[in-house]
């Protein structure tokens, strides 16, 4: 290991992703130089240039960096993702915090603050959201009330519906709709 990859080590510098790996020997795990993964000791490291040699000899990928998948974010982002589309799946559900732990397993504190840092917004306000998108692609149809739409997007009552869109779209559902089928007799 030279100097300059034991820094980038020690400082996770993610400029250094790609160009080698770096394996713990007393864990077993291989990871990308920007792991946060627990500090180790320089002895204790060894520098693969390709993950398939560290793969040969008997390491396996850290979870928490996952070198072996190029595209991961972190784990904070899996979980925010992984939330994203348990909202999307069950957006007309009612769904609470304890549920999103039991079926997700994950601890639902760390689950709506990952949520909160990876997306920036709460789990409550995304599946709002999620909800009142799905009720934008309905609103155009004439033929569906008000009241069906809301139910439809999972709201028991349509002033609750109305207000949670209201405070997302400023505007009531019937203005949106107005506007819409407005905007079509225009063009
Ligand atoms: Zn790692």
């Amino acid at each position: 290991m030279t100097k300059e990859q034991w820094l980038a080590i020690k400082s996770h510098d993610p400029k250094y992703d790609g160009k080698f790996f770096y394996a713990v020997k007393t864990s077993k795990a291989v990871c990308r130089p920007s792991c946060h993964a627990k500090s180790c000791k320089p002895d204790n490291v060894i520098i693969f240039n390709t993950l398939e040699d560290a793969f040969n000899a008997g390491y396996h990928p850290c979870n928490r960096c996952r070198p072996d998948i190029p595209e991961w974010k972190g784990a904070k982002h899996a979980v925010a993702t992984r939330a994203r589309e348990y909202i999307e799946n069950h957006f007309t559900e009612k769904i609470t915090l304890d549920e999103m732990e039991k079926d997700l397993y994950i601890d639902k504190i760390y689950l709506s603050k990952c949520f909160k840092e990876v997306m920036g917004e709460t789990l409550l306000h995304y599946h709002h959201l999620v909800r009142c998108n799905h009720a934008c692609e309905m609103l155009p149809n004439p033929e569906l009330n008000i009241d069906i739409i809301s139910s439809r997007v999972g709201y028991s009552t349509s002033s609750h519906f109305a207000r949670i869109f209201r405070s997302i779209y400023h505007c009531s559902p019937t203005e949106y709709r107005k506007r819409y089928l407005g905007s079509l007799d225009r063009s």
